[in-house]
């Protein structure tokens, strides 16, 4: 492709039409305000047409149609975005998680749109063994703030990470977004409240478009953040390159990390870079800061290049 420019998005967004508590013209400035290039729509089992969304900024601010597939099944909360459908999925509940899982993201697929798992951590809902069950899909949420999503296991469960090294090593390719669920965009804010510009994704794209942005989703070319900013993430069938935007007197740390969850490489600094062996069968890279801000980027696979 020619140029290629980073744009910052949030995937999953609430808004007054189903539970969230502002419009979603309020929600569509909020992020535009807050240094976000595109914004999905997801409420709950609800489709808002995006031309439909009265808002028409001066600078370039992309909204995407979507929806939260909201079901639940075995007792559990069984939820998916649909990124980009062309109408609601109207996805039904299936007996089994797994089965639920497959008819939210088939359901997407059909309608053109693509499909992310959320926050299967959400009251312990779910995990990689169901995941690894369901097929056609290849994002899920590593990070989501929200109340209760416990992203970093505890107490002997799994963290989200740890969950995703055991798809990647059981040969899954499955892309991580971090994503806000925002629910809460004014009013009082205080802890307990699943509020916006906490977890995001940036994807790199030729331009501004939803294709552009849906194709750099599918294809796992984004890195998920909750506060590092990266210059930079190259890969060449030598090295795997990360370059960091470096904020006040932070210290990061990246770890290239392969099969099983092992670390293979660690580094300090704005700059990390590792040397690929070539027959690792992932290695991806995680930073974080001193302030506690996390960035995942995408794994690399033997035929990455
Ligand atoms: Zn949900
Ligand atoms: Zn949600």
């Amino acid at each position: 492709m020619s140029s290629q420019n980073w744009y910052r998005g949030n995937t999953h967004t609430h808004t007054n039409v189903s539970d969230g508590n502002a419009s979603p013209k309020y929600a569509a400035e909020w992020y535009h305000r807050h240094g976000y290039d595109w914004l999905v729509i997801t409420d709950h089992n609800k489709f808002t047409p995006v031309e439909d969304i009265p808002y028409h900024p001066e600078t370039p601010f992309l909204l995407i149609a979507g929806c939260e597939i909201s079901m639940s099944a075995e007792g559990k909360p069984v939820h998916l975005c649909a990124v980009n459908p062309r109408e609601n999925p109207n996805s039904v509940a299936m007996p089994t998680i797994i089965q639920t899982l497959q008819a939210g993201v088939d359901r997407t697929n059909t309608l053109g749109g693509i499909p992310i798992v959320n926050h299967p951590n959400w009251c312990w809902a779910f995990t990689e063994y169901h995941m690894a069950r369901v097929t056609d899909w290849a994002l899920f949420e590593i990070f989501n703030p929200s109340t209760d999503c416990n992203n970093w296991g505890g107490g002997g469960e799994l963290s989200m990470e740890e969950r995703w090294d055991r798809m990647l090593s059981s040969g899954m390719r499955v892309f991580a977004v971090a994503a806000d669920d925002s629910h809460t965009l004014q009013g009082e804010f205080y802890g307990h409240l699943s509020l916006p510009g906490l977890g995001w994704v940036t994807v790199r794209a030729s331009e501004l478009t939803t294709e552009a942005i849906c194709a750099a989703l599918k294809t796992g070319d984004f890195y998920a953040s909750t506060e590092i900013e990266l210059e930079d993430y190259e890969v060449t069938p030598e090295w795997i390159r990360v370059r960091i935007k470096q904020f006040d007197g932070y210290k990061y740390t990246t770890k290239f990390i392969g099969m099983n969850g092992k670390v293979l490489e660690e580094r300090f600094g704005t700059e990390a870079v590792y040397r690929r062996r070539g027959d690792e069968p992932y290695v991806r890279a995680r930073i974080w800061s001193s302030n506690g801000g996390h960035a995942w980027c995408q794994p690399v696979f033997p035929d990455t290049v």
